[in-house]
């Protein structure tokens, strides 16, 4: 298309989804650390400040759960079901706030952004597994939780990156029963109650490298547990392994 006609049909203005500023006064002058061009594109819709605001994490410090700095939990979790895990982000106040945005208003701008900071993640666990995945999962939320947002933010995020990539999703665990909100639990007690809170989808399971995603890494038990889960399910099948993604460590 001629210069002049591209600009004729081309919006005059492009918002930035996450605040609403006019992104082509500052765009370009951030770094967009993805490969893929579907969330390349993502990020590239970003302003500038939103785009340079982004707390990548680029080199994990903990090589078990990519989290940016040394890492108590792992080293005192001495059985672990997942593999390794990566995250994308830092949980930072303004991720907390991008995060929110989404979960709470659910506005699709806003998904495709988180979905490609996701696509970070997804690429340095390609790296660090050195092995390709067979299908993706994500951790369900409490029904209770699901009927007030409506929606669930991990799924969602996950189908996303399944299509980019050519991965299969599959829905392959339920949560069995409401907890408490975790904020609200000590750390051993958030480690304990999580056993018993999921169950396993046997006919969706099969063998191979399963990508188990979640939104934020907190203490990593839902993980860890979830893994166990499906691992279990799966029973004789030694060769099931889980690799957890996520899109904020917290
Ligand atoms: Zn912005
Ligand atoms: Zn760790």
């Amino acid at each position: 298309m001629p210069l002049t006609l591209g600009k004729w049909f081309a919006p005059s203005k492009s918002v930035c989804p996450i605040c609403g500023r006019d992104a082509a006064r500052t765009a370009g002058s951030g770094v967009i650390p993805v490969r893929h061009p579907q969330p390349r594109q993502a990020l590239a819709s970003l302003c500038g400040l939103c785009l340079r605001a982004i707390p990548w994490i680029a080199y994990p410090v903990c090589l078990v759960c990519g989290r940016a700095e040394s890492c108590e939990d792992c080293v005192r979790r001495k059985i672990r079901s997942y593999t390794i895990s990566r995250c994308a982000v830092r949980y930072t106040e303004m991720m907390k706030d991008w995060l929110a945005l989404y979960k709470y208003r659910g506005n699709e701008g806003v998904e495709t952004v988180l979905a490609a900071i996701l696509a970070f993640a997804y690429e340095r666990l390609c790296e660090a597994a050195n092995s390709e995945f067979h299908a993706v999962t994500s951790v369900p939320l409490a029904p209770e939780r699901l009927r007030e947002r409506g929606f669930n933010q991990a799924e969602r995020l996950a189908i996303r990156l399944a299509e980019w990539y050519g991965l299969s999703y599959r829905p392959m665990l339920h949560r069995l029963r409401h907890t408490e909100k975790q904020s609200l639990k000590s750390r051993l007690g958030r480690v304990v109650d999580m056993r018993g809170n999921f169950a396993a989808d046997h006919s969706a399971l099969f063998p191979g490298n399963i990508l188990l995603l979640d939104d934020v890494y907190t203490t990593g038990s839902t993980l860890d547990e979830c893994a166990r889960v499906l691992k279990q399910a799966a029973e004789a099948n030694e060769s099931l392994r889980v690799y957890g993604l996520l899109w904020a460590r917290s």
